[in-house]
């Protein structure tokens, strides 16, 4: 259980401290033999991911190494260990409020709170605050949050305002979630996706950013977007925890999550990028784009922006050859889709989430191609 105990006192400023049960120690790395395409006693998965596509993923990604979709498993159940890296670019400010979309919707579908219908937000929501700011006018009326989500937005909102950082507040998180993957946001710093549109108020003569959010939300992506900015990238860097899982993974996914405001937007962190370039593990994606079109969202708004067709090839080529300066070795489309991506292994395999079974198919056909069988 996760205790919040707040110290205050009149002259030092609030400290917030977090007392966590002790996590169940990570197993010992097995000394199977490395040979691509030889089965490891432990295997260590790391895979970048969005929020509901990647969350899904990882639930078939657990199951595929032994583990429970959901929750924590019993201590030694299965020796193999995932990290996912979350993209941070969605994060924003709402109502004096820290809102991390993508790491709650993973940190509600693998701890089993996640709303099964919407695929975001808690299952039981109630919507009291929402119908309570929205008689005071208050903006931005377009952002619904949930009491039980404003539960964790104000957990975490007190631990950033008393000194925390995001990776900590993901810890003590997954104290009370228990997601069974270790959850690591991309980077500790502010790197949010802003959207440059033609101002709505003036039409194409003048253009404004705006926060992803009210792009996707309030716009439902329908303003034609001229670029993505990565407002922070500048100052920010890499996390460490993620830098080293990329390092040290026997094997790197690329979720089927959106290629450019997902994968796109961790992509923008100075030095993750290079940590993919350097890991001796091999890099494989799974495409989010199924007979022309995203499975689900508005992927294709995305790429349209940058220019790249919604396509499994284009996004495959988009990504690149590792061995080009890219980022793949291998490349997963859905039966039925060709794509030819010049220097990547291109299969062709079911991708579609539609239970936890097919999504571990989807993850076993992923650590197959970078080398690390595994079931
Ligand atoms: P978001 O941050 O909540 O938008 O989620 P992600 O970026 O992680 O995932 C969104 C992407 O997941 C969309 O582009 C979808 O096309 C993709 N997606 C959703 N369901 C499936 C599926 O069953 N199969 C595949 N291949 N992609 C899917
Ligand atoms: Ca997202």
């Amino acid at each position: 259980m996760i205790k919040l105990i707040i110290r205050g006192g009149t002259h030092a400023p609030e400290a917030l401290a977090v007392r966590c049960a002790t996590g169940r120690a990570r197993p010992a790395r097995g000394t199977a033999p490395t040979a691509p395409g030889r089965r490891l006693a432990s295997v260590k998965v790391t895979v970048l991911v969005g929020g509901v596509g990647g969350a899904r993923f990882l639930l078939g990604v657990k199951a595929a190494l032994g583990l429970p979709a959901v929750g924590p498993g019993e201590p030694g159940e299965s020796p193999h260990e995932v990290t996912a890296v979350v993209n941070v670019g969605d994060d924003v400010w709402m109502h004096g409020l820290r809102i991390t979309p993508d790491l709650d919707s993973c940190l509600y579908t693998l701890g089993g709170g996640i709303d099964p219908e919407r695929g975001w937000g808690r299952a039981g929501e109630t919507w009291t605050v929402r119908e309570e700011l929205a008689a005071y006018d208050a903006e931005p009326s377009w952002f619904s949050l949930g009491d039980r989500d404003i539960a964790t937005h104000l957990v975490r909102t007190r631990m950033l305002r008393a000194g925390y950082r995001l990776s900590d507040v993901v810890t003590a998180l997954c104290h009370r979630w228990q997601p069974g993957v270790t959850l690591l946001p991309g980077t500790d710093d502010r790197v949010e996706t802003h959207v440059v549109v033609d101002d709505p108020a003036t039409g194409p003569q003048a253009r404004k950013a705006i926060h992803f959010q009210e792009w996707w939300v309030r716009h439902r992506a329908e303003l034609p977007a001229h670029r993505f900015v990565p407002v922070g990238a500048d100052e920010a860097g890499v996390l460490p925890a993620a830098r080293e899982a990329i390092a040290e993974a026997d094997a790197v996914l690329l979720a089927p999550s959106n290629p450019v405001v997902s994968i796109g937007a961790l992509l923008e962190i100075p030095g993750l990028r290079e940590a993919l370039a350097a890991t001796p593990a091999r890099v494989v994606g799974l495409s989010p784009i199924v007979g022309g079109r995203p499975v689900r969202g508005m992927a294709d708004a995305c790429l349209t922006a940058i220019g790249v067709e919604t396509t499994a090839e284009a996004v495959g080529r988009h990504y690149g050859a590792r061995s080009d300066g890219g980022l793949l070795d291998g490349w997963l489309v859905h039966t039925g889709d060709r794509a030819d991506v010049p220097g990547v292994d291109v299969r062709t395999v079911p991708l579609l989430m539609s239970d936890v079974p097919a999504t571990a198919a989807m993850a076993r056909a992923a650590l197959d191609l970078c080398g690390v069988p595994v079931g």
